[in-house]
């Protein structure tokens, strides 16, 4: 696994699907080829799920 994650909450760059640090899921952070808002809008709703799931 190349791919480079990020944790949104505490800014952490990781290679784990999980942050070490505060357990959050973290997103593939992979330049902008699309549009961002689209891009982010995405991860909104990902991480509303998971905040939900508890
Ligand atoms: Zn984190």
């Amino acid at each position: 696994m190349s791919q480079i994650l990020y944790c949104t909450k505490c800014n952490n760059y990781t290679l784990d699907k999980i942050c070490s640090k505060c357990k959050e899921n973290t997103i593939v952070k992979k330049p902008a080829r699309f549009s961002p808002q689209d891009h982010y809008g995405k991860y909104r709703r990902k991480l509303k799920k998971i905040e939900k799931k508890g």
